[in-house]
This record gives structure tokens, sequence and C-alpha cells, in this order.
């Protein structure tokens, strides 16, 4: 078998747990198994290395940025090959452009455009253990880039997928995906196994156990992914493509996040053409927006309120700060202390009432709603950041997620 698997920043969060990762992987080379690894950086490395070029520049430089946090994953993985080549298992750490794992330019978020897979086959031949550096890659002009915060669950399925894997281990330190964030709510139970699609869902809003961009992957390449902890045995979480059972799950999840900013634009014209003069200089800029919504007034203009990621929050304000005498925006205003809390479920499909119970739950805790958007398969609410967690747990509880799951119909 070919397995890939991926350490999170705790698994390899001190030399100890290093050990540890490497006594596991030799039990897989035991067994006979052709491994490659991806890691991530030690615990709080990434977040340390952001402090140190935050605190020098307020504005560090993007690629420069990405040349300082991808030095966090070449640490881990050398680590880990040097305590495996000591067990007596040779193991090669390599970095992403040794492979090479080549993203577009867009520093800070890149996206694999393409991952060679003749020089790992070429070292899995020789019968080492790759350890490759999660989170990074590199541009065809050479240059390194990093693929956003938790981007070496993206690195691990894109590489299971394209060396064509059987499995995708995602060891990290919780033992699967969750009804909702264990750590906020402690009656969270365990999801055996979920859909691409709503795991899809769960990751998009909130449940960073999984990067999306790794469930996208998985979900194209129909790569098994495996979500378990590095610190047990016990089978997690299987991602996989949708089956009977799981259609009739009401709601699977609830999650949060925390990493949105919001933008209101007040008395912007209200005439064909002016979404797009706002919304094309931002997304030029690589930010995703998120919500939008926008509100007719009686006087003929129109005020408008988006998301977008925290990280873009002044940049985005200072694009529209821009466009606004251009056309004629009266007002620009945002807020950072705000939190989208979000359920989730494939069972929600068609289902109304679902929608009505979760804007109840919130009212009867006292919490306003913000903004509101939905798909088909979950409805997010925007919230005073404060609030979150206990919104988080009141929706838990509504939708009886701390009891068996609830049937349709
Ligand atoms: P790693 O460093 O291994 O990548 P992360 O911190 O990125 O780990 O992801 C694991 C964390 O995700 C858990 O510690 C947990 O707090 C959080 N989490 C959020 N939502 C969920 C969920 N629905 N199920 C499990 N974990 C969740
Ligand atoms: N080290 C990076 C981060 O902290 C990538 C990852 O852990 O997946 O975001
Ligand atoms: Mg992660």
């Amino acid at each position: 078998m070919l397995v890939v698997q991926k350490y999170g920043g705790t698994s390899v969060g001190d030399l100890e747990r290093i050990r540890n990762v490497a006594r596991r992987i030799a039990k897989y080379r035991d067994e006979g198994h052709d491994v490659v690894v991806v890691v991530s950086a030690m615990a709080g490395e990434t977040d340390r290395l952001l402090q140190l070029a935050h605190e020098l520049v307020e504005e560090p430089s993007p690629r420069e940025l990405d040349m300082l946090v991808a030095t966090g994953e070449q640490v881990s993985s050398s680590l880990l090959a040097m305590a495996l080549n000591a067990m007596g298992y040779p193991a090669k750490a390599l970095l992403a452009f040794q492979i090479p794992i080549k993203t577009d330019e867009l520093f800070g978020k890149a996206r694999i455009r393409d991952i060679a897979t003749e020089r790992m086959r070429e070292e899995l031949k020789k019968g080492h253990v790759l350890i490759i550096a999660g989170f990074q890659g590199i541009t065809e002009n050479g240059d390194i880039t990093t693929l956003g915060r938790g981007g070496s669950d993206t690195t691990a399925v894109a590489i299971a997928a394209a060396l064509g894997a059987d499995v995708c281990e995602i060891f990290t330190d919780v033992d699967g995906v969750y009804t909702a964030d264990p750590r906020i709510v402690p009656k969270a139970r365990k999801i055996a196994k979920i859909s691409y699609d709503e795991m899809l869902e769960l990751a998009s809003m909130g449940a960073k156990v999984l990067e999306i961009r790794s469930v996208e992957f998985a979900k194209i390449y129909k790569v098994p992914v495996h979500v378990r902890s590095s610190f047990s045995d016990e089978p997690g979480t299987m991602v996989v493509e949708e089956d009977e059972s799981m259609e009739k799950v009401l709601v699977s999840g609830v999650t949060y996040n925390r990493n949105e900013a919001r933008i209101s634009l007040y008395g912007v014209p209200d005439k064909p053409g002016v979404a797009a003069k706002i919304f094309g200089p931002i997304a030029d800029a690589g930010i995703v927006v998120d919500m939008i919504i926008q509100t007719g007034r009686p006087d003929g203009r129109a005020d408008m309120t988006f998301t977008v990621p925290k990280t873009d929050y002044k940049n985005t304000l200072r694009l529209v700060e821009k466009l606004s005498s251009e056309i004629g925006i009266e007002k620009i205003e945002g807020a950072e202390d705000i939190a989208k809390v979000s359920i989730v479920g494939a069972g929600m499909r068609a289902h109304p009432g679902v929608a009505a119970k979760m804007f109840n739950v919130l009212a009867n805790h006292g919490i306003n709603i913000h903004m509101i958007s939905t798909s088909e398969i979950k409805i997010s609410c925007v919230i005073d950041e404060k609030y979150t967690e206990l919104a988080v747990r009141a929706l838990h509880e509504a939708f009886g997620l701390d009891r068996e799951p609830e049937q349709e119909g």
C-alpha cells in the first residue's frame, strides 16, 4: 500500500513528539507499506515567525513573508527524517522546490498548479520514507510561496492525489471530525464517516480540522481521507463520497469562523456596473469576498455589506476608499469583532424549517444576527464575536447533535 500521512504542528511540537511520529511511521514500514509524510511546522512556529515580521515592519512584503514562514516546515521535516534515520529507517526530507510543487504567484495563499512525481517515485523505489515540507510551493520563477494557513493538509492530499495513494491520513490533535469544535463544545460527537461535500462546507465554514482546499482536492481526485489522532490508534473520521445513510442526517455539524471582518458601504449609487466596479479590484487583489448583502434605499442609493478575511481587511478598506470618490460612496465603515456561525448538513436540502429554527435559537439567547447566507446544505449567520461560543453550544444542543443524529422527515 502507498500511504500519505500528514502530521500537524502539535504532533511534531517537540522532540519527543517527533520521535513518537517516527515510531508510528516505522510501524507502517515494518508492515511493508510505502510511506510519504507531509509535516507542518512545529506548534506555534508559524505564528512566531509571522509575529517577528510584523513586529519589524507594519506590512511585510508578501514575497519575503513566504520566504520566512516556509522555514518552519524545513525545520520539522529535516528533524523527522533524522529521527527515522537514527532508528534505522532510511528517510529523506524534501522541500517543495526539490519535488517540485509548482504554484501560482499569489504569495501567502498560492494555489498548487502541478506536482511532479518522478523524484518521489525514485526515492520510494530506493526504499526511502519521504518527509515533505508541507505548506510551501515554488513558482515558475523559482520564488518560494505558501498555501495559506493550515496549508499542509492541502500539500498532503494533493500529493496523495498525484501519487494515486491508497489513503491520505491526516494526523492531528483530535481523534477525528466532530459535530462541533470539541474545544468549545465538550458534548460534541465524533463523526465516523462524512461526505466530501459536507466536509467541504464544514471546512469552509471554519472547522479548521481540515483546510478547505485539501477537501476540494480530495473530492476532485476521490482521495479517501482519514482524519485521526497522532496520539492514539483509534480509528478517526473517514471523508469519502456521499452514500445513502449520510443523506438522512439533517444537521451534521456546527461551525464558527472568527477570521472574517465586515465592511459596509453606505449610499452607493444604485445603478448597473457599480458592484462590478467595487468587487473587480478586490478580486484582482486575490481577496476572497464571502458574504454580500445589498439593500436598496428609498433615495435611489443602496447600502452594501460584505465580509473578507481579517488578514485582507485593511487592504480591502484601502481599495474601496480609493474607489469612493470615483463611484460616489457616501460612507465606508467596518468591524473586525464579528464571527460567523453555521450549521451544515446534507439533509437540510429543501428544509426551510431549519433556517427558522436557527434564527429562533439565536434570538432566544439574545444574539443579534447581522448577516445571513445559505447554500443547499448550510446556513450561516454573522453575529458579534463575543457570542461565538454561546451560539455554537446553543445550536449544537438545539439540533440534537449531542444525541444520536436527527433523521429527515
Ligand atoms: P493541525 O495542527 O494538526 O493541522 P489544527 O489546529 O489545524 O491541527 O486542527 C485541529 C483542530 O481543529 C482541533 O484541535 C480542534 O480544536 C479544531 N476543530 C474545529 N472544528 C472541529 C471539528 N468540527 N472537529 C474536530 N476538530 C475541530
Ligand atoms: N504551518 C502552517 C500553519 O501554521 C501550515 C500548517 O500547519 O498546515 O498554518
Ligand atoms: Mg491544520
